[in-house]
């Protein structure tokens, strides 16, 4: 395992560039200062309320924003929109097959209908299920189907300043400690993410997802992958793990994907297209469950709620992602803007992720109290600076316990810059890194934001505030 230090080395420096050029663009609108405040003001300070005509350089999500290439475009005209048995299906079948090594594929429109089967088909009411660190709406379709989630994560992935080059590994112990509580017929299945994205885009070592597959094949526990950026994490560890620089991005996410039984997968990130997923399994008496539950959720099992042309598409978008040259220059971009943040001293997640920036608001705004939303209003301030969209991570997006109805306190409380794939130049980094500064300079008149609205649901998406005085 390489430190962060010799990480740096490796990296000193032959620049790279992104590994394609531009065919047809999109105008970008800038805006003035009284109209952002106008914007931001009637969004109610959360920018998910944003009309996207209003924003400049949009870091929101990484999801569904990727520029597809000439390939996918081509391949939208192969769309063969039949009901039922699409060509394009298979193609999709085989392609993740081939890649991801599963054995069945049902398609769904996105990551969260795979989530939602899964969690139907798998979990018992009285369940618990062990995950490195919640995702949002996993967690939701967890808790939803009756189970209580436990976070397994390693420590260090709640430290903003620990540099452990794999922080999103599962903690053995605290497994362990989970089985022998709740017994291991309790535990339907282990949800191992790679990335985490809720702790930085953070990679799961190879080494930690064989230990999981051993430790959960000793008490009969399954091992379901949230493989949204499994290819964003296998860079890494052929980036960062001993015994994998010289082996290609295909080999180590099949090795990745064998330490599991199945997955559940968001197109909208890795494959590179703005729509689409998938839920995959080893297990013929699960895929027979799902497939069956598929059509009430999704459609058919051969699009699940995808046109012919987006399985097409994302079919390429697997290839495409599996291209060295694409991921380095993809996970470049983040560690480009996360070296000029770090020579101006500002507090962000390090080591840097695989998807996005994730700036510490407790470190920002050190006079504002956790209910006074620091990540919240970091995210609204850096918008009225600029233009820039950037998204909340901290206690407005880990919402209550379902049980006592309180805040839920994490220890993260982050601003996300999520950078879409292919989309920003080097010079929309500098201009971002740019305006965080401006906000890190002005720290000191940030005074927090109160909760004004809140929806039963995933509050963090249409939740509305307003400032403090
Ligand atoms: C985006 C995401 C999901 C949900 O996928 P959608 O396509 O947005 O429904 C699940 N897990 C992770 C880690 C994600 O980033």
């Amino acid at each position: 395992m390489t430190t962060l230090h010799t990480m740096g080395q490796q990296h000193s420096r032959r620049s790279w560039a992104e590994p394609y050029k531009i065919k047809v663009v999109e105008p970008l609108r800038t805006t003035t200062r009284e109209e952002r405040d106008r914007a931001i003001a009637e969004a109610g300070w959360n920018t998910f309320l944003l009309h996207s005509r209003d924003v400049y350089i949009d870091l929101l999500t990484d999801s569904g924003t990727s520029a597809m290439s000439d390939r996918q475009w081509a391949g939208m005209m192969l769309g063969d929109e039949a009901y039922a048995g699409s060509v394009n299906f298979y193609r999709l079948e085989e392609t993740v097959q081939k890649y991801y090594g599963y054995k069945h594929l049902v398609p769904t429109h996105q990551g969260r209908g795979a989530e939602n089967l899964l969690s139907q088909a798998a979990i018992t009411p009285g369940d618990h299920v062990p995950g490195n660190m919640y995702f949002t709406t996993t967690r939701f379709h967890q808790e939803k189907a009756g189970a209580t989630f436990h976070d397994v994560i390693i420590d260090e992935a709640h430290d903003t300043a620990s540099l452990h080059p794999f922080k999103g590994n599962i903690d053995l112990d605290k497994l362990q400690a989970l089985i022998d509580e709740v017994g291991a017929d309790k535990i339907p299945y282990v949800c191992m993410a790679a990335t985490v994205n809720m702790a930085g885009g953070q990679p799961i070592s190879m080494e930690n997802a064989r230990a999981v597959r051993e430790l959960t094949d000793r008490h009969g526990i399954k091992v379901y992958l949230d493989a949204t950026r499994a290819v964003e994490n296998a860079y890494f560890i052929i980036e960062r793990e001993a015994g994998y620089a010289d082996k290609p991005l295909a080999e180590v996410l099949a090795e990745f994907c064998s330490y599991s039984d199945g997955a559940t997968m968001s197109g909208k990130k890795d494959h590179l297209v703005n729509i689409g997923g998938w839920f995959a399994t080893n297990d013929d008496e699960l895929f027979e469950e799902v497939r069956n539950l598929v059509v009430v959720y999704e459609g058919l099992h051969t699009y699940g709620g995808m046109a012919g042309r987006d399985m097409e598409a994302m079919a390429i978008g697997v290839e495409e992602s599996l291209d060295m040259p694409y991921m380095r220059s993809r996970i470049g971009q983040i560690q480009y803007l996360g070296e000029l943040l770090e020579r101006w001293d500002i507090p962000f997640v390090k080591p840097v992720g695989g998807h996005a920036i994730f700036l510490d608001a407790r470190a920002f705004y050190p006079h504002l109290d956790q209910e006074q939303f620091p990540a919240q209003t970091l995210a609204a301030n850096l918008y009225a600076d600029s233009g820039i969209r950037s998204m909340e991570r901290g206690i407005v997006s880990a919402g209550r316990d379902p049980e006592t109805g309180e805040h839920r306190h994490p220890k993260l409380e982050l601003t996300r810059l999520t950078i879409p794939r292919r989309v920003y130049t080097q010079a929309h980094l500098d201009l971002v890194a740019e305006s965080v500064k401006a906000c890190f300079d002005a720290h000191d008149s940030a005074t927090g934001l109160r909760l004004v609205y809140e929806p039963k649901y995933l509050r963090f998406f249409q939740a509305r505030f307003e400032p403090l005085p």
